[in-house]
């Protein structure tokens, strides 16, 4: 199998101190993956509700340290695994003009788009259901990741939907076949967790490749 954890945090995200590229990069060596990919966090806007919960950080990185560091360890590691650089960018509306910069005065294979904040709150911590039902608050969360992902892959090639386990049978019916497999590690001993279990059930729903990005094309490998 050629598998890539294409969705993993280092010590460049804010979140990251349990962890180092070279500890993740030889950990996914090490589970027998062929591929690594660092998307460190990248929010250019924080809620200030965060602070009643935590000690608010900055949660963007230094680029091209974090790249520098995938260098010096993909000389360290040699050919036993491919380490691809990358980025976990926050959509937020008005931190449009922050991120097309960070994006155009970089190279990345793969960018990655979340929606961690919302409404001026962390969902996470609450706050942003309290005066909504259901219906209007993922309805709302929905329609803002499809808006922000419809603008960010204006110019851009490729896209790949992030989908939960009961999604992935109705997208390979409607005839989707671009999987990502991603383990959204913080620890080494997170990397590339239960990838063999997925890949037998991606084959099982009858998809036949894994896809990854080497700047920013898409590669896909057989399953
Ligand atoms: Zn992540």
């Amino acid at each position: 199998m050629h598998l890539f954890d294409n969705h993993n945090h280092s010590q460049f995200s804010f979140d990251g101190g349990r962890t180092s590229v070279e500890a993740s990069a030889r950990a996914a060596a090490a589970a027998g993956l062929k591929g690594i990919c660092f998307s460190d966090h990248c929010d250019h806007y924080v809620p200030p509700m965060k602070a009643s919960f935590e000690d608010l950080k900055p949660e963007h990185f230094d680029v091209p340290q974090q790249q520098a560091e995938i260098d010096r360890v993909q000389g360290l590691l040699g050919d036993n695994i491919k380490i691809l650089k990358g980025i976990e960018i926050g959509m937020y509306e008005e931190c449009r003009e922050d991120i097309r910069k960070v994006l155009s005065e970089n190279s990345f294979d793969q960018v990655l788009a979340s929606v961690h904040y919302i409404q001026q709150t962390d969902p996470y911590y609450g706050g942003y259901y309290d005066d909504k039902d259901w219906k209007q608050a993922y309805g709302t969360y929905l329609e803002t990741i499809y808006r922000e992902m419809t603008w960010l892959a204006e110019g851009h090639r490729g896209r790949i939907v992030e989908l939960d386990r009961d999604a992935l049978l109705r997208y390979r019916e409607m005839g989707g076949e671009i999987i990502s497999l991603g383990s959204d590690s913080h620890e080494p001993s997170r990397v590339g967790t239960g990838f063999p279990h997925f890949a037998g059930l991606l084959k099982s729903l009858g998809f036949r490749w894994t896809a990854h990005y080497e700047s920013r094309k898409l590669i896909q490998l057989p399953l």
